[in-house]
C-alpha cells in the first residue's frame, strides 16, 4: 500500500502497519489475516444500517443490470427522481427541494454557494471547532489549524469563526457587523470531539440569523439518519434549518450525499444553461439504489429510535467511568447522544494507546478532536445491545492507566 499510495493517507497510527480490511457484516470488520473486530466507528458513520446489509446487496444487485452510470446533471433516471422524493419528504425543511452531492464536503460547498446566491452576500459564521470536510470552501469552515495552515492562502478570508456554544450576544454582535450569507454549523459537533449544544442554543442561533437575512445551514453529514437518536440532530429542538447538509449514513456504503433546502433559496441557482454545480458522478444510479434501501431499512427497522435506546444503555454504562479516577485515570469526560458518543482523555497519547489497546481486544475506534483527545464511539445503529455491552468490557479493559508521553 504504501509503496503505490501517496504517503499522506492510511496513516493514522503512525508506527502501527495500518488494517487490510477484508470483508465486513453488519457491526463487524475481518481483516485480511482473518481477526474480526467490532467497529465502533461504523466505517466513519456511514455504516448506521450496517456494513453490507443484505437489502443493500440485493438493490444493488437489481440495480447493477439495469444501469450502473448516468449522465449527472443532464439526464434523470427512477432511482434518482425516487430518492429526491425520499429525501424531501423526510428531512425537516419547508417545501424542500435536493441538491445532490457526490461527498459531505461537496455538499458543504452547494450550501454555501446557495447562500451567496440567495442572498448576495459572501460572508459566513462557522464555529469552532467544526468539522465540514477539506475542499477549499468546505476547509475554510473547518476548524482545525493542522487541516488549514498549508493552504492558508486559497482560503476565503470572510469566514468569522465563534466559539460552539457561546453566548447568543457574540452571536448577535457578529451578525451585526458583517453582510453574512450564512451561518454553518453542525447540530452536535462530530469529528472534532462530540460536543452537544446547550438546550436551546440552536434555536436561538436559528432565530438569529434569519433575523439577521443569513441563511441557518445544519452541518447533518455525520448526525443525519439516526445517529444521535432522531432522524436530524436538529430534530432535538424541532428545528427547521434553511439548508442541510447530510451524506455518510444516506448511501448505505456508497458515496452518496445531498443539500436538502428550500425551495426558494435553491431557486437562487441559474437553471438556464450548464449546471454550475455539478460533478461527474452525481446521483450516481447504484449510489441512489443503495440509498433508498437504506432509507427503508433505517424506517422499517426504526433505527433512529434504537440508537435512542441504544444510548441509554451507553449513558448508563460509561458516565461513571469519568468520576472512577482510580480505574479510568486521565478519563476527563464523557458525553454524547444516541450512537455518537466521546470519551475525552487528558492527553492525545494516551487516547491513541486506547485506540491501539483497544484494537489489540478486537475494537476499531477513532480519536479526534481536542487535539486528537476525544475517542469516539459511533457503532452502526444495528449493533445488538449484547455486542455493545461486550465491547464497552473491552474498552474498559483496554484503558492505558499509565501514561507513557513521548514529549
Ligand atoms: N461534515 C461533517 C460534519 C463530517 O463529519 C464530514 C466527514 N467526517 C464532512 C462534512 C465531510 O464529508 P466527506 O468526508 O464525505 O467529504
Amino acid at each position: 500500500m504504501r509503496r503505490y499510495e501517496a504517503p499522506a493517507i492510511n496513516t493514522l497510527y503512525y508506527d502501527q502497519p495500518s488494517l487490510v480490511w477484508d470483508r465486513a457484516l453488519g457491526s463487524n470488520v475481518w481483516d485480511v489475516d482473518g481477526n474480526r473486530y467490532v467497529d465502533l466507528t461504523a466505517g466513519f458513520g456511514v455504516a448506521a444500517i450496517g456494513h453490507r446489509h443484505p437489502q443493500v446487496v440485493a438493490a444493488l444487485t437489481a440495480q447493477s443490470q439495469e444501469l450502473i452510470h448516468g449522465l449527472g446533471d443532464v439526464h434523470s433516471h427512477p432511482q434518482r427522481i425516487e430518492l429526491a422524493r425520499r429525501l424531501a419528504d423526510l428531512a425537516p425543511i419547508e417545501n424542500a427541494a435536493v441538491y445532490f452531492s457526490i461527498s459531505g464536503s461537496d455538499a458543504v460547498e452547494i450550501a454555501l454557494k446557495t447562500a451567496v446566491l440567495a442572498t448576495g452576500r459572501a460572508h459566513v459564521l462557522a464555529f469552532s471547532p467544526a468539522y465540514h470536510g477539506l475542499t477549499l470552501g468546505a476547509l475554510a469552515a473547518t476548524s482545525r489549524p493542522r487541516f488549514q495552515a498549508p493552504f492558508q492562502p486559497h482560503l476565503h478570508s470572510l469566514v468569522h469563526r465563534l466559539p460552539f456554544g457561546c453566548p447568543p450576544a457574540e452571536i448577535e454582535r457578529l451578525l451585526a457587523a458583517h453582510p453574512i450569507a450564512c451561518v454553518l454549523v453542525e447540530p452536535i459537533v462530530g469529528r472534532e470531539g462530540v460536543l452537544l449544544p446547550p438546550p436551546g442554543w440552536l434555536t436561538t442561533l436559528a432565530d438569529l440569523s434569519r433575523r439577521a437575512g443569513a441563511l441557518f445551514i445544519v452541518d447533518e453529514v455525520f448526525t443525519g439518519f439516526g445517529r444521535t437518536g432522531s432522524w436530524f440532530a436538529v430534530d432535538h429542538e424541532e428545528l427547521r434549518p434553511d439548508l442541510l447538509c447530510c451524506g455518510k449514513a444516506l448511501g448505505g456504503g456508497l458515496p452518496i450525499a445531498a443539500v436538502v433546502g428550500n425551495r426558494g433559496h435553491l431557486q437562487a441557482w441559474p437553471d438556464d444553461g450548464e449546471a454550475i454545480h455539478t460533478a461527474t458522478f452525481v446521483a450516481n444510479p447504484l449510489a441512489c439504489a443503495a440509498s433508498i434501501a437504506a432509507l427503508d431499512i433505517l424506517q422499517e427497522q426504526q433505527l433512529p429510535q434504537r440508537a435512542a435506546a441504544l444510548g441509554t444503555i451507553i449513558a448508563e454504562r460509561l458516565l461513571p467511568w469519568a468520576e472512577d479516577s482510580t480505574a479510568f485515570p486521565g478519563l476527563t469526560q464523557v458525553r454524547g447522544r444516541g450512537l455518537l458518543w466521546g470519551l475525552e482523555v487528558d492527553h492525545p497519547s494516551r487516547a491513541a494507546a486506547w485506540a491501539q489497546a483497544a484494537m489489540k481486544l478486537g475494537l476499531l475506534l477513532l480519536a479526534g478532536g481536542a487535539e486528537g483527545r476525544v475517542l469516539q464511539i459511533a457503532p452502526p445503529l444495528v449493533i445488538r445491545s449484547a455486542q455493545l455491552h461486550d465491547a464497552l468490557d473491552r474498552l474498559a479493559r483496554a484503558y492505558p492507566r499509565s501514561l507513557k508521553t513521548s514529549a
